[in-house]
């Protein structure tokens, strides 16, 4: 079973593939035009999106940019033209496979799983990552730092999780901001700062004495081995 989100603004196939995917044993949410299916994306975080290209509010391969800007969520585009331009175009812009209107309900199925099987851009296998002495499970959702489990906030755990992801590189805060908390646009640097020093403290460091998080004045931040 997967969590989908569906967005399609014709109600006659949504209702349809809502029915089918769910009859499958598939969680869906749906949503008819590309602003609200952009919100679901990022309110209700599913493992898989169904994009519809022909949208009436914003063209849909401007929809997964924007999408692609703030959420690694795999997609797979559904549309109405079999234009060889046009697909290579979708799947330049970040979608994980396509399908050419009219399909059925099985072949949607099996797209959705090859894609979630082959991990696409988001799903599969969490891999566990290793920093030094720090290690991060996403799966378990856990931290160990010399072996020592780590009592870490989910929102501490996912600031974490990211930067072990980007290790030894400034990740900047308008990005932890967007990655982790979610906020595309504005949001406030001080927010980061705050969970960044609270996990400072968990790794038992401080910042005029950095270990792992090394602060980059005026850049960002930076997880790295200790030297
Ligand atoms: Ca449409």
């Amino acid at each position: 079973m997967a969590h989908l989100l569906l967005i399609e603004d014709d109600s006659a196939i949504r209702t349809n593939l809502l029915r089918a995917l769910r009859e499958r044993g598939h969680a869906v949410a749906a949503s008819h035009n590309a602003m609200d299916g952009l919100q679901t994306a990022l309110a209700e975080r599913p493992d898989l999106v169904v994009l519809d290209l022909g949208l009436p509010d914003l063209d849909g391969r401007e929809m997964l940019r924007m999408l692609r800007a703030v959420s690694a969520v795999p997609v797979i585009v559904a549309t109405a033209r079999d234009d060889e331009a046009e697909i290579v175009r979708v799947l330049d812009a970040g979608a994980d496979d396509y399908l050419v209107k009219p399909f059925t309900a099985a072949q949607l199925e099996a797209r959705i799983r090859a894609v979630l099987r082959r991990g696409g851009t988001g799903g599969g296998e969490p891999v566990a990552l290793t920093v030094g002495g720090l290690r991060i499970d996403p799966g378990a959702r856990t931290a160990t730092l010399d072996g020592a489990g780590l009592d870490l906030t989910p929102r501490e755990f996912d600031l974490l999780h990211h930067l072990a992801t980007r290790a030894g590189q400034v990740v900047t805060k308008r990005e932890l901001l967007s990655e982790v908390w979610q906020v595309p646009y504005g949001g406030a640097d001080k927010t980061v700062d705050v969970h960044l020093s609270w996990l400072r403290r968990k790794l038992g460091e401080t910042a005029q004495q950095p270990r792992y998080l090394h602060t980059v004045r005026g850049v960002g931040v930076r997880l790295s081995e200790p030297a």
